[in-house]
């Protein structure tokens, strides 16, 4: 062990300190560095404790924040040295591990690694012997969004649309499905948050799902009009944010209050789309927490159907794996910004926040999307016009 004197001098001879991406630098020591010269890359300092042990840390964007600690980085070997054995821990200020480590050799496949957590930090050693991806969840950037638009538009009647930029200009895409005699509107959020992963992963099975054109879905299509917006956060996936976008605002805090470009441009296309009888009649936005979670709103709420959610995930229930729990959260927070609520109070129908527990199993994610993609589309095929339509005076 060196000495607290000694590690200092290390420190500020070997430790690097960077605080947002847009600087990104390698955290270069002897044998290896670290670098966060990607999109999602998060990493703040790097502190060298002993030979081979490695101390990260990463922060949040802004505070006060409910927090979600990401991280992601590339480890690379130095010229110089041949296979390292390493150890690294990595620490959140201020808050608790959330994200469990994986490692890519091509920021495509992920496998898990095993790791301990003690005194709030996650400790997991690595044989080093080529540039390896680190991150708390398998990476998903703006580009892969851009493409599987782009394949999903290709091979469907969907269409990829501009709908405009984020505060940094970056592009904020959807897709799309409007036939013009249709009225009725379901709508798709995702990625407000940009660690939550496996809500995204859910987003993507779940539409991969809609637009296999089968007859069913092509029925569906027939009657509803669709839009999709992926990914409504791509500076905060840039930045590796844990919560925030580029404003330091959290996203599903803006709803019906539209001070940010992200959510202004939602705004702008319902207010474009939705003219005459055109109308939302069920929204769905993709989330991430400890478990797999349905937070609905009330039956009792002033929204049509009242039983139209619950009636969704009795049949998710039935047609899921008995190892998938269905776990309703009904409730209502008036005023706080969230989207599922802002839908529920403006249009007067159900929304659903679909959360995706972070270690929720990736196969049973998929499994689940897609059974969540056909349920709702018989439930939503079988719930006349009318029904859709809230009335104080109705039973
Ligand atoms: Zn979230």
């Amino acid at each position: 062990m060196r000495s607290i004197s000694h590690r200092n001098t290390l420190l500020s001879l070997l430790c690097c300190l960077f605080s947002a991406n847009l600087y990104a630098k390698s955290c270069e020591f002897k044998a290896v560095s670290f670098t966060t010269s990607f999109e999602t890359a998060k990493l703040n300092s790097c502190e060298q404790l002993s030979d081979n042990h490695y101390l990260l840390t990463t922060d949040a964007e802004n505070r006060p924040i409910n927090p979600s600690p990401w991280y992601a980085f590339k480890v690379e070997l130095n010229e110089a040295a041949k296979t390292q054995q390493i150890k690294i821990s990595i620490q959140a200020k201020q808050s608790k591990p959330r994200y469990l480590p994986k490692m890519s050799i091509d920021s495509k496949t992920w496998q898990d690694l095993p790791f301990v957590i003690k005194d709030n930090q996650i400790t997991f050693e690595l044989t080093l012997t080529k540039t390896l991806f680190i991150a708390g969840q398998e990476i998903i950037n703006n580009a892969q969004y851009l493409s599987w638009m782009s394949e999903v538009a290709q091979a469907s009647s969907f269409t990829q649309i501009k709908l405009g930029n984020s505060t940094l200009g970056r592009p904020i895409d959807g897709l799309i499905s409007q036939n013009a005699n249709n009225t009725e509107w379901l709508l798709i959020l995702g990625r407000q948050h940009p660690p939550e992963v496996t809500g995204a992963l859910a987003l993507l099975g779940f539409v991969d799902e809609l637009a296999q054109g089968t007859q069913l879905q092509k029925a569906f299509l027939e009657r509803f009009n669709v839009l999709i917006v992926p990914n409504l956060n791509p500076d905060g996936v840039a930045a590796g944010n844990w919560r925030h976008n580029s404003k330091g605002i959290d996203l599903n805090r803006d709803w019906g209050k539209f001070t940010q470009v992200e959510t202004a441009l939602i705004k702008a296309k319902f207010d474009n789309l939705l003219t005459g009888s055109q109308r939302i009649v069920f929204a769905l936005d993709f989330h991430s927490t400890q478990q797999d979670i349905f937070y609905t709103m009330p039956t009792d709420y002033t929204v049509a159907p009242s039983q139209f959610s619950n009636d969704w995930l009795s049949k998710i229930k039935t047609e899921t794996v008995s190892s998938f729990v269905v776990r309703p959260k009904p409730g209502s927070s008036p005023g706080r910004g969230v989207f599922k609520q802002y839908i529920a109070d403006k249009y007067k129908v159900h929304a659903v926040t679909f959360e995706l527990g972070d270690n929720t199993q990736r196969e049973l994610i998929n499994h689940v999307a897609s059974i969540a993609a056909q349920t709702l589309v018989e439930q939503m095929l079988e719930t006349p016009p009318q029904a859709f339509i809230y009335s104080a005076t109705a039973p």
